[in-house]
């Protein structure tokens, strides 16, 4: 088992899931990776601090999403689930049948500083660790902002400009704050623009 992939590891297995699923524009059309890696999103209603859920039973491939959250967080909140496929699957434990369950609360988008609490992803009925779910942000980052397009729609515009940071979240259908980090990640700002490590999900 591979633990703690590199960015460009994670980058390069994304860059796959995308060209397989022949979603290579932007925004990242989601429903198309999703068909590709043959899950069914299911929109539900949810504890609100709960963002998404992924099902695995033998060869059904099921990703719960809050459906009162807004759409940029639910395209976040999907891509995070389909990095727990892509990255976790064959790390997961297992129930008696053979099933995997990831459940995730306030996702946060926080691989940028600091360390988190671990306390934040010590749920109940969820057997992801701190690590994992790391990986399967920055597994969204590069699915909903391919590094490729987010640096050369950057360098088009001025990015000390917040509308700019807001136009170009726009075009890539993530929140803001999503956006700021993943400019931060890829060094087109510095990185004590933009906001810390708060719920970056896209409330
Ligand atoms: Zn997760």
């Amino acid at each position: 088992m591979t633990r703690n992939r590199n960015p460009a590891q994670i980058e390069r297995l994304a860059q796959d899931v995308l060209r397989q699923a022949g979603a290579l524009t932007i925004p990242t059309d989601v429903d198309k990776v999703v068909e590709s890696l043959r899950v069914r999103v299911h929109e539900e209603d949810m504890e609100s601090d709960v963002s998404g859920v992924l099902i695995i039973k033998g060869d059904q491939r099921h990703v719960l999403v809050n459906k009162e959250h807004p759409s940029n967080r639910k395209r976040f909140t999907v891509a995070h689930e389909l990095g727990h496929l892509v990255l976790h699957d064959d790390e997961a434990e297992r129930d008696e049948s053979g099933n995997r369950m990831f459940i995730d609360r306030q996702i946060r988008v926080y691989q940028r500083v600091g360390e988190p609490s671990s306390a934040v992803y010590k749920q109940e009925g969820s057997m992801t660790d701190v690590w994992q779910e790391r990986e399967a942000n920055a597994f969204a980052a590069c699915l909903l902002m391919p590094a490729h397009h987010v640096t050369r729609a950057a360098l088009e515009r001025d990015l000390f400009d917040e509308l700019s940071v807001a136009s170009l979240a726009k075009s890539f259908g993530v929140s803001e704050q999503a956006m700021s980090i993943r400019l931060q990640q890829l060094k087109l700002v510095s990185p004590d623009l933009g906001s810390s490590d708060d719920d970056a999900s896209g409330a």
